[in-house]
């Protein structure tokens, strides 16, 4: 049977490499080389980007972002089996794909990549939400990447994008807003995957910001909004407290009632009582 690209079908490339998938790895393939394709378009300007890839596998993703015209691919795959079906891909695609063996959340990727970037990827289950938090939070913004297009549980999806008030807004939607516009973009059934995994997933896309929505330090408004929502049904007056002696003044003063709960907070509020606890802070008074 042939593909689009010329290289044998997926299932055969698992078969031919023995690449059953472990569960320990959060390995749940995608076989279709027409919808791997459609999410790779799903990335935006592939032809004027470097692609950071997470987890190629046996390379389902990568052949979609590189049939779409990628410019070039930086692929990091912690599983040493997937190399000789990824080598394939790279002889295919001359000069257009770079895979580096390893933990991604070890390795640093950007000396192998050249602006505009942009990152794509079926992402392990274990470790998308530590590496989304990564992206969203550098001291630095603009971060590295021009947007993110990233498969996850649908509902860790729900939680990107979620508003003030549903069960599912929290830490990670008020990371993900402040400094990125986010929408899902698809859904799939768990059908989609090999093996099917026992959740529906999808696929989020986020655009970086020019600017955060509002002023905040980075790694205040994190800890914040971690105190905020670790105790969610707690008044924000407790979950708080351990913060900084004053916080009942600050939630005075940024128009928040003590009594309030995290989830009922929108982000600008959030920013708010990050700036004033980084006065306190600084003024000295503070933990
Ligand atoms: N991209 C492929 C696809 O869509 O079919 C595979 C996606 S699968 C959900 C996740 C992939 O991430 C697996 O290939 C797995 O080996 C790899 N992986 C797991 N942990 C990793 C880590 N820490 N660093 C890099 N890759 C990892």
């Amino acid at each position: 049977m042939s593909t689009i690209d010329g290289l044998p079908p997926l299932r055969e490339v698992i078969s031919a490499h023995d690449l059953r998938a472990k569960k320990n790895l959060g390995q749940n393939f995608l076989l279709d080389l027409n919808l791997t394709a459609k999410i790779a378009r799903q990335a935006g300007d592939l032809a004027n980007s470097d692609i950071l890839e997470i987890g190629p596998g046996p390379g389902g993703l990568t052949r979609g972002l590189l049939a779409e015209g990628a410019r070039h691919v930086l692929a990091i795959e912690k599983d040493e089996r997937a190399l000789p079906a990824l080598a394939e891909i790279g002889a295919a695609y001359p000069d257009r794909l770079t895979v580096l063996h390893g933990d991604a959340l070890q390795i640093d990727p950007l000396a192998h990549l050249t602006p505009p970037i942009r990152v794509a990827a079926n992402l392990p289950y274990n470790i998308g939400t530590e590496l989304l938090i990564r992206w969203l939070t550098p001291k630095q913004w603009p971060p590295f990447w021009d947007s993110l297009t990233l498969m996850f549980q649908k509902e860790v999806a729900e939680r990107i994008v979620a508003k003030p008030g549903s069960k599912a807004y929290g830490r990670l939607a008020l990371l993900a807003q402040w400094r990125a516009d986010a929408r899902i973009v698809m859904t799939l059934p768990p059908e989609a995957f090999v093996p099917p995994p026992k959740i529906h997933s999808a696929v989020v896309h986020l655009t970086a910001l020019a600017q955060p929505r509002y002023p905040a330090d980075p790694a205040i408004l994190s800890q914040l909004t971690a105190a905020a929502f670790n105790q969610r049904r707690k008044m924000l007056r407790a979950s708080l407290r351990g913060l900084h002696p004053e916080m009942e003044d600050m939630l005075g003063q940024a128009g928040i009632p003590p009594t309030a709960r995290a989830e009922e907070i929108d982000l600008e509020h959030f920013c708010m009582l990050a700036r004033l606890l980084q006065q306190a802070r600084q003024n000295g008074a503070g933990v």
